[in-house]
Parts: structure tokens; C-alpha cells; sequence
């Protein structure tokens, strides 16, 4: 195989990007900004779907797709929804090229110019509550509680693959209420669905908070929101579900007739995951041999590798990796025997190891005879020779894959710990900031011209205002202002 990857401690960037193409998940496009999702980076990718999916259906979503281009003047009908998205924005002006006069190509008709340009989906609010307007008359059609899986597009200046992309893949929930408690009941509930899957499927311990003003989604009253911190120390937003209040239904005239027979203007939620949350995954847990893949979201669990000199040999390791294949699998455990013959051992250890297999078994003539097996954990990188006499081998590998997965959650969740300060002032929060960075959870004024400045002098945002918040007197690291409450600040993705 070629060179191994860039150290962490190194180039932490460099690292990132060379896994993420060398591990088969995605590689940049033609157009910057853009990435091709290869089929072992999507089959991650779906494994998330499929669970966030079952997670949304069990909480009484169901899915509906929206178009993908949306008329201008819908964009423009809330005010501050288009004046977060208008800088990013992709716009159809025209349907039709032509060659052009000298033969060169084509060119676009000028002829064939759109009456009404069109934006590329950046999310859909708009066209979605255009539609709601149509769907919703009464108290008896709420709550209408929907999802759509799709793609939209933000044209970002600085991108990196799956973290911050032009266009990327994404489920937006969108959902419509008869009061503002269950609007917000709502958008605290998926801000708890995405915690959860994070935690439980993804091994990455999460923050939930509230953003502050200037960290708001455009068009939202509240945005919730899910932090999580990568093993450089920096942070990353991983999900967001946002109270809405009434403004699209205003922007859209959506009302519904009340039970006492009054109109009035629906509550609404939208919330969102992308797959940004591939990002996060490889930077939570992956080290300086590749991926270390949590086993929930494992493509493959277990990969059997024969170690073998002769066709023969090949065989009756065969029959008996068939023997361990046929117990897994019925637990629905995923497992994958490597027979090629084009690579060595060697080869593939290294080779599944990049791929952030949670484990690896070996077997050749000499564990035939013994009846053993060679068993590696991709996390710990360690390594132990079982019996097949004296364990039963669904239930080891079951309890096996169980371990990793909490192993995995643990020390993610150590590292946030150790990477958590405390400050109280503003020297303190800078030297912090620069020699280990992670989050500072420090005291703030509370205005918007105080967070700017933090930011402008040190990069460090505002990250959210934790819901577990301690109320504390304290005074703004940077104004000496009064604080009612420490919040979480770091350098972000
Ligand atoms: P938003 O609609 O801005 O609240 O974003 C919804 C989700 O998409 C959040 O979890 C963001 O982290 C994620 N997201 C926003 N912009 C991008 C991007 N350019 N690439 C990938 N994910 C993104």
C-alpha cells in the first residue's frame, strides 16, 4: 500500500482530507464545492439515514419531496429568510443553449430567458409553507409533521469535503402547530432525536444549546442546536432544529380555524442533519491508521481475513469463516470474508484498518488445527486469540461490537471533558484559546457587539448557550459587564 496518511499532530487538516480519500468516502468534483460521495462513504451515509429515518417515523414524521428550484419571490417574502440566504444562493436565469455563432460550443439563449429566475434550494421553508397554505384549513389538519430527504445548495466560499459543501445532502423536518407550546415542544424534541442519535449511533458526545441571536437561523425565533467537539479542538455545529413562531405562516398567509371558531396564523419548526455528520464522524474517532468507525454505523462489523499459501488451504478456512459467517449473520451482524487472492494479509489488515473496521478476525491451517481465531479491535488496535471451543461466537462478537461502541462514546467523551476550561478572564481565555483551544465556557455580557468582538480578536464564537446552564453571577471575560451565566465559546468548523 502507498505511504501511510499525514500524523494528526502534524497537519490535523491534511490528515482529514487524505482520509477521507483514501478510505473511499468522497472526492472533490469538477465544480469547487461540490463532492462525489463514493459508494463506501455513502453506504455510512445510508447506514445514518436509515436510523434518523426510523427515528422521525417513531415520533410521528412522515416523508413528502418538494421541488428542487424555488420562484424568487417566494424567497423574498421573508424578510429576514432571504437576508441570510441571498449571498448563497445558485439562480436559474435560463432553460436552453444554442451553438454559438462561430461554432466554438454552446452558449446560453438569450432568448430562452426564465419570466420568473428561479433559486436553487438552499432549504425549503418557502416553498414548503407556499404548499402548507394549501394543506392547512382547520385545528383538525395540525400538527402536519413533515420530512423530506434531499439535497439543497449554499454557495459556500470556503468548503471541505462533507464538513462545509456547496451542495450538500441533507433531511429538513418541517412542521406545522395550532399553539407555540407544541411549536416548541417540537423543535426541543428533534434537538433530543438528533442528541440521541449522535450519542447512541455516532459515539459523539454532543452539547445541546440555544444559539445566540447572531447564530440564529434567518427566518427562525429560536434555533436549537446540537455542539460537538473534534480531536483538534475545534467545534462543530451537527444539527439544528429551529422554532419558526408564526413568520413563514405570516409571510405565507397560513391560517387555521380554531376549535372556538377564531383564524389564526400556525406555528412552525424546521430542523435539519447533513452530511456534515460524516465530518463529524471521521474527526470524532478516526487516528493516524484511518477511519474508526463506531460499530452502529459500520458498513461492515466484521471482516474475515484467511491466511492461507494453497488453494487448499484457502478452502478449509472458508468452510469454517462459513461456519462463523452463518452464526453472525442471523444476529444481524455484517460480515464480510476477503477471499482474494490479489492481496496479501498484510495487505488487508492494513487495508480494513483504513476503513475503520470495527473488527478483523484471522484465520489460517495453524487455528484450524487449534480451533482458535485471531480477533483485533480497530479501536484499541489489540489484539486476542479466542477458542472457538470456549466461547459461543454470536454472543462474543455481539458483546464485542457492544464494547467498541461505548469505548468509542467514552473517550470521545473524556476528550471533551479534558477540553472543556473554565475561565474568568480574558488573558486566561486567550491563552486557553491558543494552546488547546476545545471549549471555553466563560462569562458574556449577552450583546451582540461583545460576541463580535470576541470574535473578531480571536476567531472564538460563541457556540451555544448550554440548557444545562448553571445560573452563576459572574462578569463578561472581555467587558467586565454582569453575566447571569457561563456559555460555551470555541474555534468552529
Ligand atoms: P441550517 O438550515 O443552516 O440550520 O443547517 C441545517 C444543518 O445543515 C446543520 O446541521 C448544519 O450543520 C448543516 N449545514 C449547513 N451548511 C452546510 C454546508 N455548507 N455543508 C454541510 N452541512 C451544512
Amino acid at each position: 500500500m502507498s505511504k501511510g496518511l499525514p500524523k494528526r499532530s502534524e497537519d490535523y487538516s491534511q490528515w482529514y482530507n487524505e482520509l477521507v480519500k483514501r478510505a473511499d468516502l468522497a472526492e472533490n468534483s469538477a465544480v469547487r464545492g461540490c463532492m462525489v460521495i463514493k459508494p463506501y462513504g455513502y453506504s455510512i451515509w445510508e447506514k445514518m439515514q436509515q436510523q434518523l429515518d426510523k427515528m422521525f417515523k417513531d415520533t410521528g414524521h412522515s416523508n413528502a419531496y418538494f421541488p428542487l428550484f424555488i420562484p424568487k419571490s417566494y424567497l423574498s417574502k421573508e424578510a429576514s429568510h432571504v437576508e441570510g440566504f441571498a449571498k448563497e444562493c445558485a439562480v436559474v436565469t435560463h432553460y436552453r443553449l444554442k451553438n454559438d455563432e462561430e461554432g466554438k460550443g454552446v452558449i446560453v439563449d438569450p432568448e430562452a430567458k426564465l419570466e420568473e429566475e428561479l433559486i436553487v434550494r438552499p432549504t425549503s421553508e418557502t416553498v414548503i409553507w407556499s404548499t402548507y397554505r394549501n394543506w392547512i384549513q382547520s385545528y383538525r389538519d395540525l400538527p402536519l409533521k413533515v420530512n423530506q430527504w434531499a439535497n439543497v445548495v449554499r454557495w459556500e466560499m470556503r468548503t471541505r469535503l462533507f464538513l462545509r459543501t456547496a451542495e450538500f445532502l441533507w433531511q429538513e423536518g418541517h412542521t406545522a402547530h395550532a399553539t407555540r407550546e407544541e411549536a416548541v415542544e417540537e423543535t426541543e424534541l428533534m434537538m433530543n432525536v438528533y442528541a440521541q442519535f449522535a450519542e447512541e449511533h455516532m459515539g459523539v458526545p454532543v452539547v445541546k444549546g440555544i444559539k445566540t441571536a447572531s447564530e440564529r437561523f434567518a427566518g427562525a425565533e429560536e434555533t436549537y442546536c446540537i455542539e460537538a467537539l473534534m480531536q483538534d479542538g475545534k467545534a462543530l455545529q451537527a444539527g439544528t432544529s429551529h422554532f419558526l413562531g408564526q413568520n413563514f405562516a405570516n409571510a405565507f398567509d397560513v391560517k387555521f380555524a380554531t376549535k372556538e371558531g377564531g383564524l389564526e396564523h400556525v406555528w412552525g419548526t424546521s430542523w435539519g442533519v447533513s452530511t456534515r455528520l460524516m465530518g463529524a464522524l471521521i474527526m470524532a474517532h478516526s487516528d493516524d491508521n484511518g477511519l474508526v468507525l463506531p460499530p452502529k454505523l459500520a458498513p461492515i462489523q466484521v471482516v474475515i481475513v484467511p491466511i492461507f499459501r494453497s488453494e487448499e488451504e484457502l478452502q478449509a478456512v472458508e468452510e469454517k469463516a462459513h461456519d462463523i459467517m452463518d452464526k453472525l449473520k442471523p444476529l444481524g451482524i455484517s460480515v464480510h470474508f476477503d477471499h482474494r487472492d490479489t492481496h496479501k494479509p498484510g495487505w488487508k489488515f492494513a487495508e480494513y484498518e483504513l476503513k475503520g473496521v470495527p473488527l478483523r478476525i484471522a484465520m489460517g491451517p495453524r487455528d484450524l488445527a487449534n480451533n482458535t481465531i485471531e480477533i483485533a479491535r480497530r479501536d484499541t488496535l489489540t489484539k486476542e486469540m479466542v477458542n472457538l471451543g470456549e466461547v459461543e461466537i454470536g454472543e462474543y462478537i455481539t458483546d464485542k461490537l457492544e464494547e467498541i461502541q461505548s469505548t468509542i462514546y467514552q473517550k470521545a467523551l473524556q476528550f471533551r471533558q479534558e477540553n472543556t476550561t473554565a475561565v474568568d478572564s480574558w488573558n486566561e481565555f486567550q491563552e486557553v484559546l491558543e494552546s488547546k483551544g476545545g471549549f471555553i465556557a466563560a462569562h458574556w455580557d449577552g450583546t451582540p457587539e461583545t460576541e463580535e468582538k470576541i470574535k473578531e480578536l480571536t476567531k472564538a464564537t460563541i457556540r451555544c448557550i448550554p440548557l444545562d446552564q448553571v445560573k452563576e453571577e459572574g462578569k463578561c471575560v472581555l467587558t467586565g459587564n454582569p453575566s447571569s451565566g457561563r456559555v460555551l465559546f470555541a474555534k468552529a468548523y
